[in-house]
């Protein structure tokens, strides 16, 4: 068994109060082996990717308070460095590369848990929100959903699948759709949008993406999106919609826009039977839709959160192969705030993502 030296502090970007500024500190302590529980285990991490969900949790725009002070980061990739005492039947060992999902922990028994809705489970227990998440150097997780990352697929690449990836291909997994149908993808440009437009074309799906901007058009285009409609330029989404699915509209929709405004027309550009798959998470919006044409086009509207172990496994799997790639640029951990403010502003076409190994 390897064993590791695990020093008593570390740099970490903790958010002392929920809308504090955020501070880079290097004196955060580090758990130590003898004070994890059972079914922990101590992870040193590479990277991890910076999802807009941090944004929210550390503005606290969510009508769900996140803890303080607050270690954001759900994206993280790494090696287990150390297990608690007394832990049994652990899937992973030390020295394994793993990744840390938003899911860090949930009771496995519950109704949902047994259902394979791990994420609803009462118990779970969330990275970067009410646990402490992955923008430190170590972080405590959980052995039973830590995610074994395939081997040869570098931690960089692989960080931004564990939530931006594994929560699109669930969504596009649920979305009821078949090879050859038209889906409409809001925020197409975006951490999960891009990974949405490659899994929708691993699918078979042909990819109408809508996001603002000439570098998210050329990224959506490039990724194999067949019609890119701007928003801040379209005089008319629906129409634009209609008119490229020969007047129908399309079969599904799944909007990961962080502000309302991607949904807005999202029931009416699709089709009779078709399936609004509801993913972005502005805090405090309405869905608002006309309950008429709800029923009578036979609509679903579905919401859709993260993923189990088991959509985290197959979501890595696809890109480990190759068939869909986190398009990210790396930069330190220090530069957390510029990439909020980046965020804020929309101007990150893919995603950032963080290397933790950076002094
Ligand atoms: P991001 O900032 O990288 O991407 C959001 C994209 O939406 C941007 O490209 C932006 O230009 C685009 N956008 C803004 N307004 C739009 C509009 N009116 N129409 C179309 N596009 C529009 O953010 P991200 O990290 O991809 O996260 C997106 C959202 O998904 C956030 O709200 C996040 O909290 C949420 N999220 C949900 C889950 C889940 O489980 N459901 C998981 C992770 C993230
Ligand atoms: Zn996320």
């Amino acid at each position: 068994m390897p064993t590791y030296n695990i020093p008593k502090t570390q740099k970490a970007a903790v958010v002392e109060k929920t809308g504090a500024p955020l501070q880079i500190r290097n004196d955060w302590p580090v758990k130590q082996q003898k004070d994890l529980a059972p079914g922990e285990c101590l992870v040193k991490l590479d990277c991890s990717g910076a999802c807009h969900t941090d944004l929210h949790a550390a503005i606290g725009d969510w009508p769900v308070p996140p803890v303080t002070p607050l270690i954001g980061g759900h994206e993280g990739v790494g090696i287990i460095v150390a297990i608690g005492d007394n832990t049994s039947n652990s899937p992973v060992k030390l020295g394994d590369r793993v990744g840390i999902k938003w899911l860090a922990d949930s009771c496995l028994n519950c109704e949902h848990c047994r259902k394979g809705r791990e994420q609803n489970c009462p118990h779970a227990k969330l990275s970067g929100y009410t646990v402490d998440g992955t923008f430190q150097e170590y972080v405590v997780s959980y052995v039973n959903h830590v995610t074994p990352i395939p081997e040869g697929f570098p931690s960089d690449a692989a960080a931004s699948i564990l939530c931006a990836g594994v929560t699109v291909y669930r969504a596009i997994k649920y979305s009821q759709t078949n090879p050859g149908d038209w889906i409409v993808l809001p925020g197409a440009g975006g951490g999960l949008g891009h990974l949405s437009v490659q899994y929708a074309r691993v699918c078979g799906l042909r990819v109408i993406a809508i996001d603002t901007g000439a570098e998210k058009k050329n990224l959506c285009l490039k990724l194999g999106a067949e019609k890119f409609i701007d928003f801040k330029e379209s005089k008319d989404i629906v129409a634009d919609v209609r008119n490229a699915t020969g007047g129908e509209g399309a079969h599904a929709a799944v909007v990961t826009s962080s502000a309302p405004g991607g949904y807005t027309q999202a029931t009416e550009y699709l089709r009779s039977g078709g399936t609004l798959m509801c993913v972005g998470l502005p805090g405090d919006s309405k869905l608002v839709t006309s309950i008429f044409f709800t029923v009578f086009k036979s609509l679903n509207i579905l919401g859709s959160y993260v993923g189990n172990r088991q959509d985290a496994r197959e979501a890595l799997d696809i890109a480990a192969r190759g068939d869909v790639k986190v398009h990210f640029s790396v930069k330190p951990l220090a530069e957390l705030k510029s990439v909020y403010d980046g965020m804020h502003h929309g101007t990150v076409a893919g995603r950032i993502v963080l290397d933790m190994t950076k002094k």
